[in-house]
């Protein structure tokens, strides 16, 4: 059995990301919040474009300052507020008022807020000697132009959407999102649009909805392909539309070692290989992790993920080895193919048998700033219930068997 770090490993070293000039389009900027950028932008401008008043003030020369003994100078006529660029400089011994965003006039090189200033007449009286070049923000000091402004394998947030704004930036390349096609396997599923009452036995198809909400949040497409029964000739003729629909593909259950498991049998009889098929992991152990040609991509293996029917394994192996697959085959760059984790205290005592790495879900909160585990009541991997809330799984590594209430746990932000 593999340990999670090598199955982390190896599936990041299959995953081809997708081409940047290929695989990618052009959005509108407002259209491209988390989505990542296809290529590095250049800023055109300097930013900021002219020296300008970082606050509603004075603007003055330093100089003068210094040949002043009592801090008072003369008052020019004129203001300038955001927007009007002023053509002649001020005279020697003048300041003038300005506005935050305001342009500095030639020569003019430091700026003292209104709040430690008193207008007396035509006069500015200093209640404090500003230091020289403060509240300016001077021309390329927060970058010039020609320089990149963002990187290629940046997930576009709310800070990158209006610096490109800034920048003008109207159209945007970003990588197409990828196309995942999920199945669900199992004799006993119905599918939540079918309103027939339950027959015993049967369980409606959880996976797909939890799935394809994974799938979402993780930027890519879901792309449904329903409950397939136990039956190999069924399974494949789905597990086949699917492989050719897609850029990867995740089916649920029938990955154990149970009577009616049967999707690592038909990979192999498909012809894929094979590189995983159980991990060290609690829950999560039988995961099918393989790659196989398909004749519409050229030498571009699709790569396909079998993961366990218990619901909380499903969104365990996601969490802990899909989800970075995705970001990788997306384009995002490396500081997203990996999860974060932190330390936080637990209120509860943890417990493992240590021979897996261990994952126990529960919330992450803050309690006056600091970060708290709150374990869920009951680890049942087929509880959906007593996972409602989960945002973060506290980890114990193989060997680690209790974590004390009160104690540091390692956690894992989902
Ligand atoms: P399996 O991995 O196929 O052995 O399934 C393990 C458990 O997960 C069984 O109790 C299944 O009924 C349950 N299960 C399998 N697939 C799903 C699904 N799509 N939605 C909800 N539960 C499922
Ligand atoms: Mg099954």
């Amino acid at each position: 059995m593999l340990s999670v770090d090598e199955v982390e490993r190896i599936i990041l070293n299959l995953v081809k990301p997708f081409d940047p000039v290929i695989d990618r389009e052009i959005l509108p900027l407002a259209q491209t919040l988390n989505r990542i950028l296809a290529e590095d932008i250049k800023s055109e401008l300097d930013f900021p474009n002219w020296d300008n008043s970082a606050m509603d003030g004075y603007a003055l020369r330093y100089a003068d300052l210094e040949d002043s003994q009592d801090l008072r100078l003369a008052v020019a006529p004129d203001q300038i507020p955001a927007g009007m660029a002023i053509a002649k400089p001020i005279i020697k011994g003048q300041c003038i008022r300005i506005f935050t965003g305001g342009m500095l006039p030639v020569g003019v090189d430091t700026v003292i807020m209104q709040e430690d200033t008193e207008r007396i007449g035509d006069f500015l009286q200093l209640k404090v000697k500003p230091a020289q070049g403060e509240y300016v923000r001077r021309k390329g000091e927060f970058i010039t132009a020609g320089t990149i402004l963002v990187k290629a394998g940046t997930k576009l947030g709310v800070t990158e959407i209006g610096a490109l704004a800034s920048a003008r930036c109207q159209q945007v390349k970003v990588y197409r999102q990828p196309k995942v096609a999920i199945i669900s396997t199992g004799n006993e599923l119905v599918s939540l649009d079918d309103s027939q009452p339950l027959q015993l036995g049967q369980i409606i198809d959880s996976n797909l909805y939890a799935l394809s909400a994974l799938v979402t949040q993780a930027g890519a497409i879901a792309i449904s392909f329903g409950a397939v029964s136990d039956r190999k000739d069924e399974l494949e003729v789905v597990m086949q539309k699917a492989i050719a629909s897609a850029d990867m593909v995740i089916s649920t259950g029938g990955v154990s070692v149970g009577d009616y498991d049967y999707v690592e049998e038909l990979l192999e009889k498909m012809g894929a290989d094979i590189y995983v098929r159980s991990v060290a992991i609690k829950p999560g152990k039988p995961l099918t992790v393989a790659a196989l040609m398909h004749s519409d991509r050229g030498s571009d293996r699709t790569l396909y993920f079998g993961v366990p029917g218990n619901p909380v394994s499903t969104m365990m192996s996601f969490w802990r080895f899909i989800h970075g697959a995705i970001a990788k085959l997306g384009g995002a760059d490396e500081t997203n193919w990996y999860p974060q984790f932190m330390k936080a205290i637990t209120t509860d005592d943890l417990h493992s048998q240590g021979r897996r790495e261990t994952y126990l879900w529960g919330r992450l909160i803050y309690q006056k700033g600091n970060p708290i585990f709150q374990p869920v009541k009951n680890y049942s991997s087929g509880d959906l219930i007593g996972a409602i809330g989960t945002n973060a799984l506290a980890v114990m590594r193989v060997n680690q068997t209790y974590v004390a209430a009160g104690d540091e746990a390692i956690v894992m932000i989902i």
